[in-house]
Order: structure tokens, then sequence, then C-alpha cells
């Protein structure tokens, strides 16, 4: 589908092609439009509100939820299934209900929804036996409503359903009250939380350890001080969640008056890349390099030089030194310093498979290579916005569209386009093993 395909369109139009749907499409096999006087008044008043009929809205439902412009925006295709989608290998196409500005969460939902060894985990209740009751703020509670979803969504007993995130999210605001309310989120930061939360619930560590306040001995190698921050992470953070999703990233301060090297470890759960121009096209690893490409702190940023013991001039760059089974990859579209001046709408070119990240290893690390498998998209301008996903069915490896509670099939031709936000990639080769 092209980009301009979630732009807005004017009501004409929007009726128009709403009318359409319900007399021709043959393909409206999940989008159950019944022409009902409820229906037909809120297209003829102009009033396409989700208070005004909430039952039918959240079936036919496909506008922006952005309540800012002012103006509604009905994306009315219709939803397609494949045809071929028959067996069980065919679940998961279920959509999801939004609740009020919650595509940011559907979104995510989906992607993750759509993370193969995550799903297993929380379907055949593995995660059951994890849970933490000691230390974990939720005592379990988020990640058993989070897989109450999923398991709707993957339902064998019901396809063409629209699921209800009413009860996650009550318990993601318990957690992380930042998203009380019905404001538009963003869908990184969501995901950041969430997957935070999931964690914590199934963590393993069961007694809060007394946090180390010795720095890592300068004289261990890089690889031994690698392995020591790895250590102390995991005495505080260590699950499941993390196994699939948190990597080690090596970042090297270079000092350019006597060459010395300070070099430090710490975990990331995505990386946030910059887009490195304003308009155009350009290629996933452009940002890649960018992200990763030596830096100089001079002047107010000078660091202090643990051996000259003065601040000095130094160069500073990133590597991978661990990487995860899951690389999430930010696109940084809403830059802290763009976010008042609008959205970075440039195209980036990322490999569906393949995608090759040897050279943002450290050194000393295996090569390493991973293939798409979920989008969340934004569309739209910072402050109207609506976010979909596209995913990768884990079981017939065909793409699709999730919007809110309508789910179509997608080309996998169409995938790249100005609206990518989060990538998910999966390490080639990495077994999702339980
Ligand atoms: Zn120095």
């Amino acid at each position: 589908m092209s980009s301009s395909y979630y732009k807005s369109r004017i009501r004409s139009e929007i009726s128009r092609k709403y009318i359409l749907d319900l007399s021709t499409s043959p393909k409206v096999t999940r989008t159950a439009i019944s022409p009902s006087n409820s229906i037909a008044n809120s297209l003829n008043s102009n009033s396409l509100s989700r208070r005004s009929s909430e039952r039918e809205n959240h079936r036919i439902r496909d506008y922006s939820d952005d309540d800012s412009s002012g103006e509604r925006v009905l994306n009315s295709y219709a939803t397609i299934r494949p045809s071929e989608c028959t067996s069980q290998k065919c679940l998961g196409l279920n959509g999801l209900k939004n609740i009020g500005n919650t595509c940011f969460m559907n979104s995510v939902i989906q992607c993750l929804s759509n993370t193969r060894w995550l799903l297993e985990y929380l379907k055949k209740d593995g995660y059951m036996k994890d849970i933490n009751t000691s230390i974990s703020s939720m005592k379990g509670a988020l990640i058993k409503a989070f897989a109450e979803v999923i398991k709707e969504l993957w339902s064998e007993d019901a396809s063409d359903r629209v699921v209800n995130t009413a009860s996650l999210k009550g318990q993601i605001q318990r957690f992380a009250p930042r998203f009380m309310g019905y404001a538009q989120q963003d869908a990184q930061e969501f995901l950041r939380y969430l997957l935070e939360g999931l964690h914590e619930d199934v963590n393993r560590v069961q007694e809060k350890p007394k946090p180390i306040l010795t720095e890592i001995d300068e004289k261990l190698s890089d690889n031994e001080k690698a392995q020591e921050s790895w250590t102390r992470y995991l005495r505080m953070d260590n699950s499941r969640i993390v196994d699939h999703f948190v990597g080690q990233l090596k970042s090297t301060l270079k000092c350019t008056h006597c060459g010395h090297c300070s070099v430090t470890f710490d975990p990331f759960w995505d990386l946030s890349l910059p887009i490195p121009q304003r308009t155009g096209q350009l290629r996933l690893s452009q940002c890649l390099d960018s992200f990763t490409r030596e830096e100089t702190l001079d002047g107010d940023e000078k660091p202090t030089c643990s051996k000259c013991k003065e601040r000095r001039r130094c160069t500073k760059s990133f590597s991978i030194h661990k990487f995860p089974k899951i690389l999430v990859i930010h696109l940084k579209r809403f830059s802290p310093t763009e976010r008042f001046r609008g959205k970075l709408n440039v195209t980036v070119d990322f490999p569906m498979e393949g995608l090759d990240m040897s050279q943002y290893a450290a050194d000393n690390v295996s090569p390493c290579r991973y293939n798409l498998y979920a989008i969340s998209n934004h569309s739209g301008t910072t402050y109207s916005g609506h976010y979909t996903a596209y995913c990768r069915h884990p079981y017939t490896g065909h793409w699709h569209e999730y919007n809110d509670s309508r789910v179509s099939s997608i080309s996998s031709k169409s995938l790249v386009s100005g609206e990518a936000y989060v990538l998910f990639y999966e390490q080639e080769g990495a077994k999702s093993h339980l």
C-alpha cells in the first residue's frame, strides 16, 4: 500500500469508498459492515465519533485516532484475508480495538505478537513458572494481562475477532502511569516500558542484590570487561525477555593527547538511529554508519582522560559487542530538536533479509545477520499521527498489515516507506527455543 494510503482524504472520497465497500466488495470477509441507521446517520451527519456508535464503530472504525485535527479519516478499505488461509497456521490475524488513541499500543502489541518465541512462551504458558512475585512491582499482573491479549489474538476458536486491550491498558498504567489517559504516545517509548515491565514480571532475580559500587578494573582485557559488565547486569536483570532483546554496546573514548582508550560496555534494548539527512531516500546502513561513526568531544564536552587526569579532546565511537537475538531498530524521526519542527519523513531503505551487522561489531565479535519480521509504522505528523504495523506471520511467512481492528494482506514489496518507525529483526540462525 502506498504511503498516501493513510493521508487525509476529503469526506466525499471517504463516503464514496465506504459505499463501494458496502455494495460491491466480495472480498470483505472480516469488516462486518452492517448498513444500520446509526452508521448511515453518522456518515450523513459528518460525525463519525466514537461516542455515537461505539459498538459498530469498533468494527468499521478506521479513522486516524488523532483528535486535534478535528477531522476523522476513514480508511475504509476492505479487509482481505489470504484465500489460502484455511489451516490453523493462519491464526493470529485478529485486530485490536482502538480504545481511544491506542494505535501506538496496538501497533507494538502486533509486532510483539508476531515475535515467535515470545508468542510461544506466552501462549503455552511457559511464562507462568517464571513469574517473579518477590521483587517485581507488578507481581506478574502485567505479563498475565499481556498473555491474555496474545492468546485472544491467536485464539483457535474465534477468527475475525477484534480484541479489547482495556484490561492490559489498565495494568500498563499501573506499571507506568505516564501511559494514563488517552493521549497519543510514542510507540518506541511504549515498547521500552512494556518490555521492561514484562521482563520485571519474569525476572529470575528473586532478591534485590546489593549494588556493586566499584568500577570495573581498567587493566582487564576488553572481553573481560564486557563479561564483567554483563555479569553485573544479569545480577539485577535476568529473564527470558533479556535473553532475547538485550544486547551490549561498546563505547570507546580515546584521548587525542595520550592515545589512552577508555572502554565501557552498556546493555541496550534497541538501537536509536539518527537519520542523517532531512529529505529524499537513504539506506539503513547510512543510519547505522551515522550511529557508530567516531565523533569528537571537544570544548565543553571534553571528558577527563583517566591517564592524563585532565580534560582532553577525545574521540568517541560505538560498536556492538553482543548482538541480541531480536534487534529492535528505532529510526529517530522525532529527534528532540525536530520534535517541535516536524517529523523526518525520509524513506529509509532497509533490507528484509540478511541485514549484515558485521561492520558494526566490536573486535573479536562474530559476524551477525538479521531478517526483518515486523515494522511499527507512523503516518502523519508529530501531532496528528497514526500507527499501524506490518508483520510477517511466524508460521506462514506472509506479511500482513495491522491497522487497529483491521488486518489485511500486504506484499513484501510494499514494506519500505517513509512511515517505518521501529523495525524488528531476528538473528539469522538464532533458534528461538523456549
Ligand atoms: Zn590522555
